[in-house]
């Protein structure tokens, strides 16, 4: 799929965020290996520790629709009323990277990083996440990643 078709979706689905206390509005697109897309946006809560990232938002959406296998996600986050700086990207978080690699090859799965419909960056999960957590190692490690 082309990353520009993605990234829309993903800017359509920020339209959604609820995000009454940051401001801070994101938008995940989430193209799994059967070829469907799955969308999600952050939806934040008073209380904080209950706030979901877009980026999970469409992983559980996807794994609970019996999708497994992914190929890339779009994701675009910024503050409602401000313009995105050219230079930034809204990069995941280390608790939706970890959910990534529960599901995605670290050396395949893109991550595209955009700003504006056509600006965007593509970064391989390893890039972003090079010793994530796993039990799939070497039995006498719970570490996945060779340091
Ligand atoms: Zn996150």
């Amino acid at each position: 799929m082309d990353p520009k078709a993605l990234i829309k979706e993903a800017y359509a689905v920020q339209k959604q965020a609820y995000a009454p206390y940051s401001d801070f509005c994101v938008g995940a697109a989430l193209l799994a290996k059967s070829g469907r897309v799955y969308c999600g946006c952050n939806v934040e809560n008073a209380a904080y520790t209950p706030t979901n990232c877009a980026e999970r938002t469409a992983f559980f959406k996807a794994v609970s629709e019996g999708e497994r296998e992914f190929a890339a996600i779009a994701i675009v986050g910024n503050h409602r009323d401000r313009t995105p700086d050219p230079e930034q990207f809204c990069t995941p978080c280390g608790v939706c990277l970890q959910v990534m690699a529960e599901f995605c090859d670290p050396e395949q799965f893109q991550v595209i990083l955009a700003n504006r419909p056509d600006r965007y960056r593509i970064l391989k999960l390893k890039e972003l996440l090079p010793y994530g957590f796993s039990l799939s190692g070497s039995e006498d490690t719970c570490h996945g990643g060779q340091l």
